[in-house]
């Protein structure tokens, strides 16, 4: 029987690594949406490659690109919000949420809402809205399974146990691109020293958020909304690896970790296949040529991100939105060359600090956490502009 998906986010990343698995089995797969954002020739391509029903781009004024792209194929095409909305919301058995950054919340629930199965690859949307999203999930008996390759390891090593004996849940980092670089170099890091990551080949932003370990800052709070632990619970451990994606300790002392090549295909085709294994063609591990795993404590100096993280933990609400909201305003910030690299997580320590405890403490709806995120990205803003001006 084939299967209907949906990828949200098909020209990115994870999006592509997504469709290298599904182009491998074509018959056992119905694509009903594609969706992109600036990339048209890719997102046209694939939509035809794969006979989805619609392409979806977010960008408004390419849809005149997207039409003249799929002109005669018979393939919808559409665009903006609305219609990024009205594709999640046409019936799929598994949808792949790979948008990146808070724009992937809202096709996330509508897909959730559908009863999908929803491959979730975009951790904001649990950072943002976590409860919302978990509770959404089961109003209609839908499933949430995690696609970051940390969690993915943790879920994994869960499988058949209590989450009653569980005592932590250790997520690996490699360190990012500026691991071993002297602090008072951080300053003066560039945007092309940022954006290249010792190990995996990711997104520009998601790489970026490696090296300041903002996106590490993202999985701990992924941790907590979706495994339901503690933060006391939950630790980051730097593996400047990446083979040891994450680990579980037990009350009995043990600790299972996962071991895995650096390639998202695995954590993808896991939730792709689940709750059956399949092959997958990614490498298989020589450890004896490896050699030697590393291990090293966080350094909180270096990366205050983790500090940060901690706080929003602890905070709940709508803390995680604006905290999203502020790196992402913040990551902006760097990339177009206004903030420093370490300004970064200054803005965002300010940002949690300035905004209204109203803003954090709204019961968690869809509105709110848009207004939350609205409010964190003007007053990172404000403060981007007081720091360049
Ligand atoms: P990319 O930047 O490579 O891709 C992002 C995708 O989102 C593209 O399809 C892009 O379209 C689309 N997009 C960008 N902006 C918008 C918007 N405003 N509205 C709708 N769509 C938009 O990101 P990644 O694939 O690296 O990451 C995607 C998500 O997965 C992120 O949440 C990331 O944290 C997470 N993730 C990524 C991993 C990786 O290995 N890359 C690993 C684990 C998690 P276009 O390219 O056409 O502009």
């Amino acid at each position: 029987m084939t299967r209907r998906v949906s990828i949200f986010g098909a020209t990115g990343s994870v999006g592509q690594n997504t469709i290298d698995l599904i182009a491998r089995d074509p018959e056992a797969y119905d694509v009903v949406a594609l969706t992109g954002a600036s990339n048209i020739a890719q997102l046209a391509s694939d939509a035809i490659r794969l006979s989805a029903d619609i392409a979806v781009t977010a960008d408004e004024a390419r849809l005149g690109e997207l039409k003249r792209a799929l002109d005669g194929t018979g393939i919808a095409a559409a665009a903006g919000q609305a219609a990024l909305t009205e594709a999640a919301c046409r019936p799929a058995d598994w949808v792949m949420s790979a948008i990146v950054g808070a724009a992937g919340l809202a096709p996330g629930i509508c897909a959730l809402q559908q009863g999908a199965t929803l491959a979730l690859a975009n951790k904001e949307s649990l950072v943002c809205a976590g409860a919302l999203m978990l509770e959404t999930a089961k109003a209609h008996d839908a499933r949430l399974l995690p696609v970051d390759s940390e969690h993915s390891a943790v879920f994994q090593a869960l499988i058949g146990e209590d989450m009653g004996a569980v005592e932590r849940i250790v997520i690996t980092a490699s360190g990012g691109a500026f691991r071993d670089w002297p602090l008072e170099e951080l300053a003066d890091a560039t945007l092309a020293e940022a954006s290249s990551h010792p190990n995996w080949d990711m997104g520009q932003r998601i790489t970026i958020d490696s090296a300041s370990m903002f996106n590490k800052a993202l999985e701990l709070i992924e941790t907590r909304e979706y495994f339901g632990v503690s933060p006391a619970q939950i630790e980051v451990l730097v593996h400047p690896e990446s083979l040891i994606h994450a680990m579980v300790g037990f009350n009995d002392g043990a600790l299972m970790a996962h071991v895995g090549p650096p390639d998202m295909r695995h954590a993808i085709g896991f939730a792709l296949h689940w709750p059956d294994r399949k092959h997958l063609p990614v490498e298989r591990l020589d450890l004896a040529a490896i050699g030697a795993l590393t291990f090293r404590a966080p350094d909180e100096v270096r990366w205050p991100a983790l500090r940060l993280a901690r706080e929003v933990m602890e905070r709940r609400g709508l803390a995680g939105a604006v905290f999203n909201a502020a790196k992402e305003t913040a990551l902006d910030g760097f990339i177009a060359g206004e903030l420093r690299f370490p300004q970064m997580a200054d803005v965002v320590d300010e940002v949690l600090n300035a905004v209204d405890p109203g803003h954090i403490d709204a019961p968690m709806t869809l509105d709110n956490v848009a207004v939350a995120d609205h409010m964190a990205r003007q007053a990172a803003r404000g403060l981007i502009e007081q720091k360049t001006g």
